[in-house]
């Protein structure tokens, strides 16, 4: 296939070069990272769009997604596929594919979880929202650059369904971590706790699959200085994205409201910034009630 790749950055770089090794041209347009090797570099995004079958984007955010498309769009063959790969809100990924409907293409929205490992081993997961004729046409590059994709619904289902799991993430993590901090206090050994919690009802992904407490449970950020990973404040964007979401669906999110609001004081005002998100166990080993 003949496809162009727009934003080239952690994440986009490694997913480009996954599909170039799998045999597949590709066109790549960046306003500031370097081509990875077998990606030919376009004067524009316009230009990586000409002749593409398929176009993906995988940009920060919706208002930078929002001005590329509207330079990709006029660009693209009729019939091609828009597939949109950023984490972004609802509302600008539901415009986006209306735009690229309205001009006779294909359009997709397919955030990723599985982070920079998952994109540079092909093993991400995706979660796709838009038409089925879309999705049977870059079924074969999810394919290539992840392990799994999951055909949630129509246009936006699949950043509802990304930033949904992503608030359980946070609240969990949270909750996680606090607990480990009250455990301490209480003189519980967290091997203990690990061993128990894991197997109990109070277990989830943030404990069994990516523990905290930097020794215990399987290898996790927590065992490497809290490098992330995951971090934080990729983790405040997604919680941000939620309750964007939740406010414009009249969604009552108690949890998810306070996961975000803990996560900004920790990257804006405390040390978060650039540590994973993990990182809150410490945080809350170092306060105090009240
Ligand atoms: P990044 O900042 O490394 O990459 C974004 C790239 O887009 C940069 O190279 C930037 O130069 C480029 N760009 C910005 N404006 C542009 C424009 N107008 N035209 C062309 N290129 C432009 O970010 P990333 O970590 O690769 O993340 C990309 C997306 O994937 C984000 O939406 C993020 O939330 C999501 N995501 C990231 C991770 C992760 O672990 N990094 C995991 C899941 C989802």
């Amino acid at each position: 296939m003949q496809i162009g790749f727009i934003g080239l950055g952690n994440m986009g770089a490694p997913m480009a070069a996954n599909l170039v090794k799998a045999g597949h041209g590709v066109a790549g347009f960046d306003t500031a990272a370097p081509m990875p090797e077998g990606v030919t570099r376009a004067a524009s995004a316009a230009e990586a769009a000409k002749g593409a079958q398929v176009v993906i984007t995988m940009l920060p955010n919706g208002a930078i997604l929002r001005a590329v498309a509207a330079e990709v769009i006029p660009a693209m063959a009729k019939g091609a596929v828009l597939c949109d790969c950023s984490t972004v809100d609802v509302e600008s990924a539901r415009a986006v594919a209306a735009d690229a409907e309205a001009a006779g293409l294909g359009a997709l929205d397919a955030p990723v979880s599985g982070g920079v490992g998952g994109a540079t081993a092909g093993t991400l997961t995706f979660m796709v929202g838009g038409g089925d004729a879309a999705f049977a046409t870059v079924k074969p590059l999810f394919d290539v650059m992840g392990q799994k994709a999951v055909h949630c619904g129509g246009s936006g289902a699949g950043q509802s369904a990304k930033i949904c799991n992503n608030m359980i993430l946070g609240v969990t993590m949270i909750a996680t971590c606090e607990a480990f901090a009250l455990a301490d206090k209480l003189g519980l050994d967290r091997q203990k706790m690990f061993d128990v919690v894991s197997t109990s009802s109070g277990s989830s992904w943030s404990m069994n699959a990516y523990c905290p407490a930097p020794g215990v449970g399987p290898k996790s950020p927590a065992d490497n200085g809290y490098r992330p990973g995951f971090a934080a404040d990729l983790m405040l964007k997604d919680l941000r994205l939620s309750q964007q979401a939740a406010e414009g669906a009249d969604a009552d999110t108690p949890m998810g409201a306070l996961a975000a609001e803990l996560y900004r004081r920790f990257v804006e005002e405390e040390d978060g910034r650039g540590r994973d998100f993990s990182a809150m166990l410490p945080r809350f080993e170092a306060r105090h009630r009240g």
